[in-house]
Parts: structure tokens; sequence; C-alpha cells
């Protein structure tokens, strides 16, 4: 408003100049010249000319000098000061007056440039660090045996709080400060100093940008497809959508969407599934550089496509003629065993790896992504082990245990697959390593046993995980990404993210789209939410402890919770029954682990970010990070509204009081001594507000959206767009 205000005074001033004669300073570049003929006198620094060629030397503007007036003037737009700062003949947006060419007095001229430093107003919010090993020692220490007794629940519930609060930072009405040279953070601060220009984004959340550990880019045409579980959809829906791709410029158009749908969701880095195709992720890649976004892909590694209903029919040339395409990366039918589709496989990636990995100024990053082990020949597990081994940092990920039955069914498969291709008729490795793979029972024991279990790989799902691969990720740093919006529209069952935080295994959130029903990855953590609440419960569909292996346990455990619901003891962790049948029996505890609200935001923002190897890069606004920022705001949600208003009054009144109380009592719970907490009930409102963001959040929550401090997003300017259009700014 302000610098429309100035923009209506210049043009007024600019039709009054006829009337009022010569204005008492050199006029701004790009207004009206009335009242300035030739002859005038000239300040001092200043360079009379009659055509542009008089100006090549002016202030060492060589190309684009002007002549305004009979006065050179630089192309950019002048500006003026007087006294310092107090007064402003202001630049445009994002601009500030530098160079001060012309003193004379107390006023000084200079040229309009683009601002050292922008600053967003709003309130600021990330976590400089995990809460889990403090909330995992609050459970240890103040464990909650009855739920419904709330003043036992109160210090595991302060303790929580109190380490969430220590883990994160939030400054109301605080100023992110971003270099626009390089794009980075210089850190978030009480005022505007140093500040060159200020987005004001007062009343809004700003946190860092939403990162997405598991989707698939080819799969955003067959999101919401009806019905089927994990196969049943793959060979319905989902490789179909992924052939498209063969063509070029339909996966060039297709990433285009894609990066659009995350822009409009506030997501800024992501790990994404690919397509068996080179072209296609050359072009994916591409499309990311441009864009300047933080990614991790790679090529889609299948050589086993016998188990699923091939070949696919797919309109290659878009003119309504099916054809065959195959599901592995030779593209060849004949290639039975997956050997040349390993070869091939190696061949591709190596040419993308070229292109795409370890390479300066660039935030595309190729990684080793196979499919899934029910795709994977021995032949494609040897390449994948290559890679790994030539490339000991290169970040690995795949599905992990998604689908019971797939799970199960992946190991007989391989081991079968393993005895044709290692046995008398195929390639002999050593006898240990054979040995060695027949040891290994479940699905992340195979990949174990090619060495592609370490601190650089990230699995998608993990649901079915037996303890002992639990016990695995936990010796290895192997990490895990929770996707409860696709597991639930699969029908594919329930993580259980209590045990990794007690067992310290990192978890991130992917959103797996299209399984996955939204990009958007608060909407995620509302499902994340409602899972947790599951999870545990009776309605689970696997104990928990037992961890998948269903069938060992059905057999072995059946007797036993005969004899335990005989003798009412215990029958499963986290389940006691006590009493002896009669009306004195308790009700079994359910073993529920509720996400404490903050700590949503963590696990969409630097949990994730460690997760795929980038926290030190993205995830939070620590000085030196890269300026990766979503602005979230759902005033425009009259349900959302609603509940505000019936809440807030008296809310922020309890909260105040709460607040005062608190403060002490909380240090008591953390090894700080909070010094970074201004106001706990800033915190504590948050809190608040946090949690109906969350669970009412839609595709408008998402305000604005920054990569690297550029803004690709505006929900004023672009919510109408289709995805198809380029999401430019005037
Ligand atoms: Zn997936």
């Amino acid at each position: 408003m302000k610098i429309q205000a100035v923009a209506f005074a210049f043009a007024l001033s600019a039709v009054l100049q006829p009337v009022l004669g010569r204005r008492r300073f050199p006029t701004v570049d790009g207004l009206a010249e009335a009242g300035h003929g030739h002859g005038r006198n000239l300040h001092e620094g200043e360079v009379s000319c009659d055509s542009p060629s008089d100006c090549v030397d002016y202030h060492g503007c060589t190309t684009d000098c002007r002549c305004v007036r009979n006065t050179c003037k630089m192309k950019m737009r002048d500006c003026k000061t007087r006294g310092g700062n107090k007064y402003k003949w202001p630049c445009l947006e994002g601009q500030e007056c530098q160079g001060e060419r012309f003193p004379w007095g107390e006023s000084k001229w200079g040229t309009c440039a683009p601002v050292a430093y922008t600053c967003y107003k709003g309130d600021i919010f990330y976590f400089d660090h995990s809460p889990y090993p403090k909330e995992k020692a609050c459970e240890e220490k103040y464990p909650v045996t009855d739920s419904f007794d709330l003043t036992q629940t109160k210090p595991n519930t302060d303790c929580i709080r109190a380490s969430h609060i220590e883990a994160s930072r939030f400054t109301k009405d605080g100023f992110l400060k971003i270099d626009n040279d390089s794009g980075m953070v210089v850190g978030v601060f009480e005022t505007d100093e140093g500040c060159g220009f200020t987005k004001d984004y007062s009343g809004k959340l700003i946190t860092p940008g939403f990162i997405d550990c598991h989707n698939h880019w080819p799969q955003i045409d067959m999101i919401a497809s009806f019905g089927g579980d994990l196969i049943q959809w793959l060979q319905t829906y989902t490789f179909k959508a992924e052939a498209r791709n063969i063509v070029p410029s339909y996966a060039r158009a297709s990433a285009k969407r894609f990066f659009n749908i995350l822009a409009r969701s506030g997501t800024t880095s992501t790990l994404a599934l690919s397509v068996i195709f080179k072209d296609a992720i050359d072009e994916f890649f591409q499309e990311a550089n441009r864009r300047n976004v933080r990614v991790i892909s790679g090529l889609n590694a299948m050589s086993d496509c016998g188990d699923f209903e091939y070949p696919v029919m797919i309109d290659k040339n878009l003119d309504g003629n099916l054809v065959s395409a195959p599901l592995c990366n030779a593209l060849d039918f004949e290639d039975t065993n997956g050997t040349m589709s390993a070869a091939k496989f190696l061949e591709d990636s190596e040419e993308l790896i070229a292109k795409y990995y370890n390479k300066p100024g660039q935030r595309a990053e190729y990684a080793i992504m196979p499919r899934f082990l029910l795709s994977s020949t021995p032949a494609m597990m040897e390449a994948c082990k290559a890679l790994r081994v030539k490339y000991p940092e290169m970040k690995f990920h795949t599905h992990m245990s998604e689908n019971l039955g797939t799970s199960v069914y992946s190991v007989f498969e391989f081991s079968v697959e393993a005895k044709a291709y290692y046995g008398e008729n195929g390639i002999k490795p050593d006898e240990d390593f054979l040995n060695l793979l027949k040891s290994k029972k479940t699905k992340f024991e195979i990949w174990d046993a090619y060495g592609l279990v370490d601190e650089y790989s990230t699995w998608g799902h993990s649901i079915h995980m037996t303890e002992s691969d639990l016990k695995l990720s936990q010796d290895t740093g192997a990490k895990h990404c929770h996707c409860p919006t696709s597991n639930l529209f699969l029908g594919s069952g329930l993580f259980d993210m209590k045990t990794h935080i007690e067992m310290d295994i990192e978890v991130g959130m992917g959103s797996d789209v299209g399984a996955g029903t939204s990009y958007e990855m608060l909407r995620v953590m509302g499902d994340m939410y409602k899972v947790a609440m599951t999870e545990g419960s009776e309605a689970a569909s696997i104990p928990p402890g037992t961890k998948g292996e269903f069938n060992d346990w059905f057999m072995r455990n059946l007797t036993e919770i005969a004899d335990g619901y005989d003798n009412f003891g215990e029958i499963y962790p986290g389940y006691k029954i006590t009493g002896t049948g009669d009306s004195h029996t308790t009700i079994p505890y359910k073993r529920v682990y509720k996400p404490y609200p903050l700590s949503q935001i963590y696990l969409v923002t630097l949990a994730t970010a460690n997760v795929m190897g980038i926290g030190d890069k993205v995830g939070s606004f620590k000085t030196g990070m890269e300026a990766d920022f979503v602005v979230t705001d759902m005033d425009f949600s009259p349900i959302y509204n609603w509940n505000k208003k019936v809440t807030d009054e008296s809310l922020t009144e309890e909260l105040t009081i709460e607040g005062a109380n608190e403060f002490e009592n909380f240090k008591k719970y953390v090894d700080s001594d909070l010094s970074h907490v201004n106001n706990l009930t800033d915190y504590l409102l948050l809190e608040k507000k946090l949690f109906p963001l969350i669970v009412l959040s839609n595709d408008r929550t998402t305000f604005a959206t920054y990569n690297m401090g550029k803004q690709v997003y505006d929900r004023g300017l672009h919510y109408d767009l289709s995805l198809d259009d380029e999401y430019v700014f005037p």
C-alpha cells in the first residue's frame, strides 16, 4: 500500500509539472520529462548528453545508459535518500538505494538495485534438533499405564512438551532474513535491522519447506484410482501410467505438473521414485534443475517382470493406437533372469550419474532406486551392489515391507531365483555368500546380504518389519519413510511409530502419491496422527511386538493366547488383562502413541531431511541453510475460523496463565535453561493452533512457497491455475 501511494504521488506530481514549473529534484527515470529544458544547471557528478552514445562512460555504465532530458541516467531506476534513512525516494519492491552517486547537502542520489537481504515477517517456527531422544527419556521416566488417570499423565505430558519446546525455535512476529545472493538463511531475528526489504506475512506461519521422502513423480496420472491392494493396484493402474513416460516429451510435461503440485503443496524437497526409462529421468532432472529444487531420484530398477501381467498396453504415440510396453529396464521380453535389465540399468545409471550426482551448484541428486524385491532378480541385486561399492555414499531407496503378502512371497520367490541364478547353471559367487544368502529370512535381510542396508539407505513404508529387521535398522543407521495416507488407501497396514522412537530409528514422512491421496504433507500428518492413534489398538491387524512375523506368531501363540485368556496373564506386549474373568477384570490398556503437535512439523521438515541425508542443507532455519520455506495460512477456512473464534479468547487467557506458571516447571524436565524461549505462552498457543491447522488442512493452506529464497508459488496468483501452467510472477 505504501509503495502504491508513493507511486500515485509520483504520477500526480508528473501531471502537475507543467503547472508548477520546474521540480526541485532531478526527475526519476521513466517519469514525465516536463519542466526540464536543455541547458539547465547540472548537479555535481551529472553528465549532459544529446543522445545515449554520449553516456557510454557514465559511471561505468557502458551499455545500459540513457539520455533523459539531456542528462545521462542509469537504466536502473534512481533513488534518493535524505538524512540517512529518514526519507526515501523509494525503489521498487525488493530493491534498495545503493551507490549514492550525487551527494549534496543532506540529500544523496543512488541507483535502485536488488536488496542484499530480504526479510520475511511472520510467526516463524522450526526445529533446531530432534526432540525424540528427550521424548523417549520422558516415556521411560514417566510411563503412562492408565490413560484415564490425568494426574498420572501430567508429568509425562509436561516432560514431552518441554522436550519439544527445547528442540524447537518459535519467534512470533519475527523476521526470517535471507541472503539474496546465495539464497541462504542468515537467521531469524526479532527486528528488521539490516533487512533491505521486508515482505510482510504477519499472522501467518512460516516454517521450513515441507519435505517428502517417498513419492512417485510419474504416478501423478493415477492418483485416486479405485480399489485393490498393492499388487492389483500396480497392475491395473500404475504400470500403465509409468509406461507412458517412455515418450520423453510426456515425461517432461509430467515432471512439470509434479513440480507445480509440489510448490502448491509447500513441498520444497523430495525423494521421488521414477520410471525405468533413462530419457524420462533425464527430463525430470533437467526440470528439477531449471527450478532449482532439491530432489533425489534415480532409475526405477526392475528386472523381474514375470510376476506382473505384461506387456502393458499403452498409447505410446498418443494417437489412439495401443502398443506393448515392457516393464523391465532392458525393454526386452526375453530377459528371463533379468541379466540384460541389470546390465542396462548399470549402463543407464552411469550416464545419469555423470550428469546428476555430486555436481556442484546442482540440487538434483541421483540415487540407487530399485522398485522392490519382487521385481529384482539376483542379477539386479548384484547391479545395485556394484553401484553401492563404486559410490559408497550414494543414497539408496526402495520399498520395504509395505504389504504383508508380498513381503512373504518376495522372500520365497527370491530364494527360488537365487538357486537358479547362482546354482548349477548360474553364476557362482563364493560359497560364503551363498551360505549368507540362505540364512536370510526377510526382505530386509536379503537387501542386507547385498550390502545395501546402511546409513545411506532409506526404506519406504516399512510396516511389516520383524524385530530382527528393526534391530538391523538400529545397528546400521538405516532410515525409514512413513507413508500413512498411502498405507490407509491400499489397506497395507499401520506403521509403528512408537517402537521406532523407542529404538532411536530415524523416521521421515512420505506422501507416496499415487497410492497416497494428497501431496500436501500437512494432510499426510493428519493421517499420521490417526494411524498412530489406531496402531496398537485392538483394531490393528497385527498385534504390537509381533512386527509382521504374523504366520509364525499365529502358530506359536494361538495356544498361548487361549492360555492367556484362561490365566488372565500378559498376552502380548503392551496388553495386560488382569482379574479373574468376573467383574474385576480390567480392560486391556491400549498401547497408543500420541504424536505431540509440534513434532508433526519436525517430522515434515528436519526429520525427513535427515532421513534423506540432506538435513545439513534444508529442513531448518539455522544460519547457512538453503532458504527453502513455506508460508501457511488457514484464514480462508470457515470451519477453521469458527474453531479459532470459539476457543481463542478463553484459550489465550488460560494459556497466558499456564505459560507464566509452567516455565520453571518445564525447565526441570530439560537440560538447558530454555533461554531461547522468550515467551512460553507463544509456544503453548502455537501448539493449540498447529493441531487444527494440520487436521483441517486442505489444498489452499499453502500461501507462498520459496526455493532458495526465490518465490515459486503464490496462492493469490496461482491457486486457480492448472498443473500445466507456468507459475510466474509479474
Ligand atoms: Zn511407493
